[in-house]
């Protein structure tokens, strides 16, 4: 499989499920076949992850990513075995970290909720090409991680404003949203991926889809108060 397309998610799955290393081999950057260059799309994502699983405690020297063409076994055997040493020297998941397994699944399993929302945040960086190791520590900084998860939005449909028209029903990716003809649409806000699609579908007429953050979401308005009541047109 190319390694651009190991997602954020597969590593979160891997360090959730209690795997104590990952590595990832890829293709030497700048000699993709494809305009893609997806080699490029992995190494922002493993930067990224090593940031995130600093910020919920990990150690980021479990997650590691190597460039090597197809014909140099010599190179992937080295950067293999050098990988397990020292996964075996940090000991099992958690440990060397203070946390026990409950913990780091608990931990990846709210990330992994935020996977949509936090790619979709980092679009930009995460298709950038960065041109030296140099560049690889500014990428993602501290502040910005933890800006990010302290910032992390929800959407909320404003009752007063919603149509039931049901467009942000149609196009929510997780089917988080419930409505129906004449009845006022809610978010369940544990299913939501924050992907933000109702944000940008809901007809601007309307605008009834809230971006929230730093304050709580207000309660869902109860089943019997979510009837609009239409003027006839007789
Ligand atoms: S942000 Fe909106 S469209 Fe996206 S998952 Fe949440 S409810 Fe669905
Ligand atoms: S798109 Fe807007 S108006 Fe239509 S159901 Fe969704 S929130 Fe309500």
């Amino acid at each position: 499989m190319c390694s651009g397309r190991v997602d954020l998610g597969f590593v979160l799955r891997a360090f959730s499920n209690g795997v104590d290393g990952v590595f990832i081999g890829g293709c030497r950057l700048n000699e993709c076949n494809y305009v893609t260059h997806g080699n490029f799309h992995a190494l922002n994502m493993v930067l990224l992850a090593r940031r995130i699983m600093e910020h919920i405690g990990l150690n980021p020297e479990r997650l590691k990513i190597e460039f090597m063409s197809g014909a140099e076994a010599n190179l992937f055997v080295e950067a293999v075995n050098g990988f397990v040493k020292q996964v075996k020297k940090l000991g099992p998941l958690g440990e060397s970290e203070g946390l026990d397994q409950n913990d780091v699944k608990l931990k990846t399993a709210e990330i992994t909720k935020l996977v949509p929302y936090i790619k979709m945040v980092n679009q930009d960086k995460l298709a950038s090409r960065l041109k030296t190791p140099e560049e690889y520590d500014g990428l993602f900084t501290h502040d910005e991680i933890e800006k990010l998860f302290r910032e992390v939005v929800s959407y909320y449909i404003d009752p007063t404003k919603c149509q039931a028209c049901s467009i942000c029903l149609k196009r929510c990716p997780v089917e988080a949203i419930a409505g129906a003809k004449n009845l006022i649409h809610i978010i369940d806000q544990e299913k939501c991926i924050k992907c933000g699609t109702c944000f940008e579908a809901c007809p601007p007429r309307f605008g009834a889809v809230r971006k929230i953050s730093g304050e709580p979401v207000p309660p869902t308005i109860p089943e019997e108060a979510r009837t609009i009541a239409r003027k006839s047109k007789a």
